[in-house]
């Protein structure tokens, strides 16, 4: 109880700082003086510092004011204790016996100095030690000076014995309430710190956030802050003057020592130097900071310490409790855990943005590359056309031009697709318009006729007589319908069935594409959406294609808030369904 860090060994003390608890002892101290006809009854309480400090006493006014919030060192007590007459609950030592600095305890009373036995000499002390229910001292009870100037014996001694353990009772349930209190306190300020600390903020915006916090759960006078990496700076100070080197020096070296401990320390003129630390670190700090006393809190994030957090109090403020220690500490673990994770928030954000910007890059590379062959291949596709013409050409000729006639439409698709990929990657629609869809798919389905004929694929549709409208771009939607019913055609034996339906359902207009073609395995599936994803499975990939139709359905069904869902067994056929919101 009496070690001289108290706060890295906490022991039941308080800051007694609430008047309401002072209130509840008067009452119980009036009694206690009526009983034992005493002039001056007080109630002093352990302070984890070592000291009692006075919170009570009845009793004339100059005894009062001298005595309220007097301090007292509890070794000299226990000391007393050692030496007095046990007379249960109460403790009398004769003034002879008194071995204490009549100063610090305070209110001697005027009275004859030289008295005989059984009479009450003013240096007498009488006494009551207040435990809690663990049997830890946390208070005593003093009596003074009874009013007929006599010691107490038999009945009345019996009587002033039974009030003393009644109200020693109360008051160590007082003392145990203020406690309570005082905790509270500072676990609703540090729950506040930590609620405040977390969400998707930087380090600095962590700090300033709950520094305003710590600083009022503490009653503090300033806060200092220290991330490793940047300067240490104050939260709210009066005087923002820098730290020098060799003090910040000091606090990591103690920071990183203690956040290993798991401890906090208390720098302040009357204390050692918190470990590791000496003498003269101690001497640097209090000379240089402008306060009474500092508490330091590592901030740490598993076995690393990350910084640290000092708040300081001025003269005159209450001394740091070990309540106030413990909450500090975990204070600096919360905060630490907060800036670790707004330093992993800030690594993944530029992470992300670095992959946007690459992303971006990729695209308008893409997009460049795509436009620049666009019309040299729109010419060599247009004088292929012409050469193929020629009747004087060898058919040896003739098949090689062919060739390249088949490999530039093919190139000429890609970068078309290319393209169109380009002008949908942005997740925006732009200025949507009222589209008929039914009129579109008609369009479609009669456009691929043409290859399905010859391949005697029976291609059907079912659609609404009435116009089936959608918001949205009626070229984008062309895509979405035209890549899925050539893809059907496509991916059908000769002698097939492909069948286009479009339906309103419940506020949707739903366009489904089913073919009895070669399927799609599960594993294909899951990929056929992916930009240049083909099937490895031969029967689909012996079709010529590009891998980017469905990605292109895709991204313009996303445009337009639709869905897009995939049925398909392999071998036996598909059905993709196109799922838009209905105007
Ligand atoms: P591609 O240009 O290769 O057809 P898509 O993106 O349109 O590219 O399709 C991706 C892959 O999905 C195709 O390579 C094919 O394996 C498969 N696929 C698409 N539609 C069908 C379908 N109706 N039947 C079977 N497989 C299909």
């Amino acid at each position: 109880m009496t070690d001289s860090t108290g706060l890295e060994r906490p022991v039941r003390g308080s800051r007694w700082s609430d008047a309401h608890a002072r209130d509840a002892l008067r009452p119980i101290l009036d009694t206690l003086a009526e009983v034992a006809g005493s002039d001056v009854v007080g109630v002093s309480g352990i302070r984890d510092d070592g000291y009692l400090q006075v919170l009570c006493v009845v009793g004339p006014d100059d005894a009062q004011e001298v005595l309220v919030d007097s301090l007292a060192p509890v070794a000299e007590l226990l000391e007393q204790l050692e030496v007095a007459e046990d007379w249960g609950t109460l403790k009398f030592v004769p003034h002879d016996r008194v071995n204490l600095d009549v100063e610090r305890w305070g209110w001697v009373a005027d009275g004859p100095r030289d008295v005989a036995d059984g009479v009450w000499h003013p240096q007498d002390l009488l006494v009551a030690p207040i435990s809690d229910d663990h049997g830890q001292l946390v208070g005593v009870l003093a009596i003074e000076l009874p009013a007929d100037q006599l010691l107490p014996t038999g009945g009345s001694r019996d009587l002033l014995e039974m009030y003393a353990r009644q109200a020693c009772r109360a008051i160590a349930a007082i003392l145990e309430s203020e406690r309570l209190a005082e905790q509270i306190r500072l676990a609703r300020a540090a729950a506040n710190i930590v609620r405040r600390a977390t969400g998707s903020m930087s380090a600095p915006e962590v700090l300033s956030e709950c520094g305003a916090a710590i600083v009022d759960g503490f009653r503090a006078q300033a806060l200092w802050t220290h991330l490793f990496g940047s300067e240490p700076r104050p939260v709210q100070d009066a005087d923002p003057h820098s730290l020098p080197q060799e003090l910040i020096e000091i606090f990591v070296r103690y920071s990183v020592a203690a956040w290993e401990r798991q401890a906090v320390g208390v720098f302040a003129p009357d204390r050692q130097p918190p470990e590791p630390l000496e003498d003269a670190d101690l001497k640097a700090v209090l000379e240089f900071v402008d306060a009474e006393s500092l508490l330091v809190v590592p901030l740490g994030a598993g076995p690393e310490c990350l910084g640290w957090i000092a708040l300081t109090r001025g003269p005159g403020d209450a001394e740091w409790t070990a309540g106030e220690a413990e909450v500090a500490f975990g204070i600096g673990r919360d905060l630490g855990r907060a800036l670790a994770n707004a330093s992993n928030y800030a690594r993944e954000h530029r992470l992300v943005e670095e992959l946007q910007e690459l992303a971006d890059y990729k695209s308008r590379l893409v997009a460049t590359v795509s436009h620049e062959l666009r019309t040299p291949l729109t010419s060599i596709v247009g004088f292929l056309e012409l050469l193929e013409g020629d009747p004087g050409l060898s058919p040896r000729s003739r098949s090689a031009i062919q060739a390249i006639h088949r490999g530039s439409t093919r190139l000429s698709r890609v970068v078309e697709e290319l393209l169109v990929l380009h002008r949908t990657a942005d997740g925006e629609l732009e200025a949507p318009t009222e589209v008929d869809l039914g009129a579109i798919v008609a369009d479609i389905v009669e456009l691929n006729e043409g290859p399905a004929a010859p391949r005697r694929i029976e291609l059907t549709s079912s659609l609404p007589h009435a116009p089936v409208r959608v918001l949205g771009a009626a070229h984008e939607l062309e895509h979405i319908v035209a890549n899925l019913v050539s893809n059907a055609v496509k991916y059908t034996p000769d002698g097939g069935h492909v069948r286009v339906t479009l339906e309103e359902v419940d506020g949707e207009v739903v366009l489904t594409c089913t073919d009895d073609g070669i399927g799609i395995s599960a594993e294909d599936q899951a990929r056929v959406f992916e930009e240049f994803y083909r099937s490895a499975d031969p029967d689909a990939a012996q079709r010529s294609g590009t891998g980017l139709g469905l990605a292109i359905v895709r991204r313009i069904v996303d445009r337009h808030r639709g869905g897009i869902e995939l049925e398909s067994v392999l071998g036996s056929g598909s059905t993709f369904r196109v799922r838009l919101p209905a105007l």
